[in-house]
């Protein structure tokens, strides 16, 4: 079962890979509204989750780490892409390694309060089931 569904997530991770760029250069001439900068930040914090559930799968075992590694490279090309599209979009970004400082605050939010441990986008802890 975990084998399914590493393969599907390696399959979407492909996916986004292939299709990412090709995305990016036909949204370059859009106009700029509301919904495309509400979808770029969605698209964004959709990454930045995944990657977030992908560690906590590592660190329950779930994942091996290079399964991890390259998961997470797919998703964070994505999380980038929003972010560069957010940034051409003129929402604010942080200067310095945006993406980092993003991750982090999202597993600020998602680290357990008792253990201090990621509890994934589900809430419960899977450490000390806080
Ligand atoms: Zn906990």
């Amino acid at each position: 079962m975990i084998g399914v569904l590493v393969v599907a997530l390696l399959t979407f991770a492909a996916l986004l890979y292939v299709v990412g760029p090709l995305r990016r250069q036909t949204s370059d001439d859009e106009p700029v509204d509301i919904s495309t900068l509400e979808q770029a930040q969605e698209r964004k914090t959709t990454a930045l989750n995944a990657i977030i559930d992908l560690e906590e799968e590592a660190q329950v075992g779930k994942l091996t780490d290079r399964e991890l590694e390259i998961l997470r490279r797919g998703y964070e090309r994505e999380a980038l892409a929003a972010l560069h599209q957010l940034d051409n979009l003129g929402a604010v970004t942080s200067e310095r390694d945006p993406l980092e400082e993003e991750i982090a605050a999202m597993r600020k939010q998602l680290a357990c309060p008792s253990c201090g441990a990621l509890r994934g986008s589900a809430g419960t802890c899977s450490r000390c089931n806080a």
